[in-house]
């Protein structure tokens, strides 16, 4: 089944709610950068709540969230737009960090504490970057506590990534409920009972609810899907990037650099594609800062 997120307005209007299934995103993930299960865990719910912000963006904005963090993870960055594309790594993949009493994955440990800083690209207008001090790590928590805090939109966020005991990715996927401005106490304590009621996300996924059922068991039938979306993961590198990036460092630094190694060997740190430059192409990328 392919990835994909489903949108509603639910509660009267007065909620905005997003559902995601991301189970093979983060599988995708987890291959690419040899991904230990805690941090498989992190960086999937990370990639779940972005790709759910994401498609609150304008077509066009793209989304960075970056965990700066103390943790053994070293920290994860994840980045994505508004038509569902996702891409993210952590700074150190072998983290396997379980909890003594449940068994369960500790990724709050693994993140350790930190920041959250939120960097919005407005293409051609703006870029904006806000944070939030890290609460739990937990991630799930973390996105709640940003959008109330930075953004002033009461929500529950909820993620979940089950990781098999061979390291397979069992299932991903999450929600993101927004009350808007206006919705009545009474739906406030309606909302709150519900969640509270609610299955983690891994079982809904693991029972094999679909996003639109994930909405369904929230509203109990009051809402109205706006719109649903595929996800996945996917980066948008190419060599005329990094050639960019190389020319940026300026005459000086990439002469030195030809003198020394006489060639450039780049990797993308989101989706791992190698970019090698020669002696004669560093020579023209020389010319180009002139
Ligand atoms: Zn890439």
């Amino acid at each position: 089944m392919k990835d994909y997120l489903a949108k509603a307005y639910a509660f009267d209007g007065k909620v905005r709610l997003y559902a995601a299934n991301t189970t093979n995103t983060v599988y995708e993930a987890q291959q690419i950068h040899g991904l230990w299960p805690t941090a498989t865990a992190a960086l999937g719910r990370l990639l779940t709540g972005s790709v759910i912000m994401g498609a609150m963006y304008r077509e066009g904005d793209e989304l960075t969230l970056r965990l700066i963090s103390q943790g053994p993870l070293e920290g994860m960055v994840t980045t994505t737009d508004a038509y569902g594309n996702v891409r993210g790594y952590v700074g150190n993949p072998q983290v396997f960090l379980q909890k003594n009493d449940t068994k369960k994955l500790d990724v709050s440990k693994a993140v350790g504490p930190g920041r959250l800083s939120v960097t919005k690209d407005l293409k051609m207008k703006n870029m904006f970057t806000s944070g939030v001090e890290l609460q739990t790590g937990e991630i799930a928590e973390d996105l709640a506590y940003y959008f109330t805090a930075s953004e002033q939109i009461p929500s529950a966020v909820s993620l979940g990534v089950k990781v098999n005991d061979d390291n397979t990715v069992k299932n991903a996927g999450g929600f993101i409920l927004q009350r808007m401005p206006g919705c009545p106490e009474e739906t406030i304590e309606l909302i709150e009972k519900r969640l509270k009621n609610l299955p983690p996300v891994s079982k809904m996924l693991e029972d094999g609810l679909s996003p639109e059922e994930m909405i369904e068991l929230i509203t109990k039938g009051d809402h109205r899907i706006l719109l649903t979306m595929d996800l996945q993961y996917q980066c948008d590198c190419n060599r005329e990037k990094f050639e960019r990036g190389l020319i940026s460092l300026g005459e000086s630094q990439l002469k030195e650099i030809l003198e020394t190694d006489g060639h450039i060997e780049t990797v993308c740190h989101f989706c791992k594609t190698k970019y090698d430059f020669n002696a004669s192409q560093i020579k023209a990328l020389i010319e180009e800062t002139k």
